[in-house]
């Protein structure tokens, strides 16, 4: 699995990181980043429960 968030389409809501505080964060201006190392979700099951939850659908998630 790889993760990757569209700062372009991202406002800022921090669904994600609420939901999945173990592989996403915000940074300084509020935009969903990936936590170091994370980039792959951990094996966390609340990943995609953190890409459901995202209002504008800026996360995508590719298996690989
Ligand atoms: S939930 Fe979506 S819009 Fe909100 S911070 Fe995360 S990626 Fe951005």
């Amino acid at each position: 699995m790889r993760i990757t968030i569209d700062t372009n389409v991202c406002i800022g809501a921090g669904q994600c990181a609420l939901t999945a505080p173990s592989v996403f964060t915000q940074d300084d201006e509020g935009f969903s980043a990936l936590l170091p190392g994370r980039e792959d979700g951990g094996g966390d099951p609340l990943v995609r429960e953190a890409v459901r939850a995202c209002p504008v659908g800026a996360i995508k998630i590719t298996e690989e």
